[in-house]
């Protein structure tokens, strides 16, 4: 594609995503939903569709997904129905999926996504619930098709956007808002790679300037972020070339092969499900009364964006700092309880955002699973303000704290790092140095100031790392000028 092709035309996208909650049990059955137990131990006869079995609504599927509604700004229906999506696959017994067509209970919303350059606003059509399917196992049993059914009937909600997203890097965006928001109202764990969040793209395009939106295909099979910027960056792609060569761009579903880099076809229009939607005879209509909504509204954490704000304008952090800390929920909660035990915002987001997160990214694990405690963290950074250890100690203690249970202050005993300032103990340090080094001494006499740092290194060097170097270095100007 030429940028000449790519400046005459402009994308449309909109996005489908799921997001699978973390409610306890199912969505209409009293069974856990657990991740991980040997295959089909967390079924009912309910999830295997056995005649004469009705399905009971799990309120906290209805208050996680009010939660998120109210967090993007939907309004929420008082009154709204399920219904039956009817398709018949192997890991879906019942026949149908119980899903919200019509009336889905969370709808015109908006989130607002930011870029490098611009910031901008995507709506949000609708959120509504409903349940997953099974799993078919393809690759366990040479001549079978195996099926887990303990999926089947988790809680799952859709949240549906107005193709008012524009470019790949928007649509990426996009996604990280919703998994950011859905971590921090801790009703989904976000995860992509594991299928907690899933993606479908919806991707035209159109000659800029024109109003109508053209012919989309459907984008499917996308399980990682990039992957998805991936998918529709190269959709697009394909799209114009083949328009600007003659061609129609065709509705259809297509297949993201990550290995290859590119789409294929899994069905066209043609071949296109008709659900035969119908109301669920078995469920009552869901009805949100305002004591719900009011009670779940108190409920809601900060955001991300205002916690963001917050960060900057009470803390005085700096944008990138305040972006990085605030990203993730629980990095953010960490940071603000070890604030509460040592009040300085600069120094504590300076550990966590260097030596905190270097150890997150080197063992991939999460703020979650970091070894070192809030008050163990605290009481390092508390060390360093009280001048009981230096900068090198410090970077020593906080790698032994990684392995060991103990406080920074134990530790700092433990390895002799625990800074003298009495000056008792540097001064014959001092006078030694100066004694042994005749030449410098002469040199810093004649006005060779920088020398300072090699006094300052060998008194370091002497006192094991122990001695206090800014008393040290006013020491050192004092007896030099003496000497
Ligand atoms: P369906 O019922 O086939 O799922 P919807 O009308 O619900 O279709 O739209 C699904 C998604 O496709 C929505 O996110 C919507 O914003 C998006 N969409 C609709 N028309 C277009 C288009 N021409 N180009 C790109 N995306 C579109
Ligand atoms: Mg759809």
């Amino acid at each position: 594609m030429s940028t000449i092709s790519s400046k005459k035309y402009e994308a449309v996208i909109g996005l489908e995503v799921h997001a699978q909650l973390l409610t306890k049990s199912k969505a209409f059955a009293p069974v856990t939903t657990e991740y991980g137990s040997a295959p089909n131990t967390q079924i009912t006869p309910l999830c295997l569709g056995h005649p004469g079995t009705l399905p009971v609504l799990n309120e906290n599927l209805v208050r996680y997904i009010i939660k998120l509604g109210l967090a993007t700004g939907c309004n929420i229906a008082e009154k709204s129905i399920f219904a039956r999506k009817n398709y018949f696959y192997p890991d879906l017994p019942k026949g149908y999926q119980i899903s919200q067509y019509d009336t889905p209970i969370c709808f015109d919303g908006e989130l607002d996504i930011e870029l490098e350059e611009y910031s901008k606003t995507i709506g949000i059509t609708r959120i509504h619930m409903e349940e997953d399917a099974g799993k078919s196992i393809h690759d366990q049993d040479p001549y079978h098709t195996l099926v887990d059914l303990n999926r089947a009937g988790t809680p799952l909600i859709e949240i549906v956007s107005e193709p008012d997203i524009r470019t790949p890097q928007e649509a990426y965006a996009y996604l990280t808002k919703i998994k950011q928001i859905v971590q921090y109202l801790e009703i989904c764990d976000g995860n992509m790679e594991e299928g907690s969040l899933r993606c479908d793209a919806n991707v035209s395009i159109r000659p800029r300037g024109q109003k109508e939106f053209g012919t989309r295909t459907e984008l499917k099979n996308m399980n990682s972020f990039r992957n998805v910027e991936r998918a529709i960056q190269f959709e697009i792609e394909r799209q114009i070339d083949l328009v600007e060569s003659g061609g129609e761009v065709v509705q259809e579903t297509l297949l993201w092969d990550a290995s290859k880099l590119e789409t294929r076809q899994m069905r066209s229009k043609e071949e296109a499900h008709d659900y035969r939607y119908f109301p669920e005879p078995d469920l009552p209509p869901v009805v949100v009364t305002d004591e719900m909504l009011n009670d779940i509204r108190s409920e809601l954490p900060e955001m991300p964006s205002v916690r963001f704000e917050r960060f900057i304008s009470e803390l005085k952090l700096g944008k990138e700092d305040a972006s990085i800390l605030t990203e993730n929920r629980y990095l953010a909660d960490y940071f603000e309880d070890v604030l509460e035990l040592h009040n300085d915002a600069k120094a504590v987001a300076n550990v966590i955002l260097t030596e905190v997160l270097r150890v997150l990214n080197e063992r991939s694990i999460t703020i979650r699973e970091f070894p070192i405690s809030v008050d163990r963290l605290a009481g390092l950074i508390k060390l360093k303000a009280e001048d009981k250890i230096n900068s090198s100690a410090m970077q020593k203690i906080f790698n032994e704290m990684l392995t060991e249970e103990l406080s920074a202050e134990k530790l700092a005993e433990k390895l002799n790092l625990l800074q003298v300032s009495d000056t008792g103990f540097v001064e014959p340090i001092i006078d030694e140095v100066i004694a042994k080094n005749p030449d410098e001494v002469a040199r810093f006499k004649e006005g060779k100031n920088a020398l300072i740092g090699f006094f300052i290194g060998q008194v370091m060097k002497q006192s094991k790392g122990k001695a206090n170097p800014k008393q040290v270095r006013e020491l050192l100007i004092q007896k030099l000028n003496q000497s």
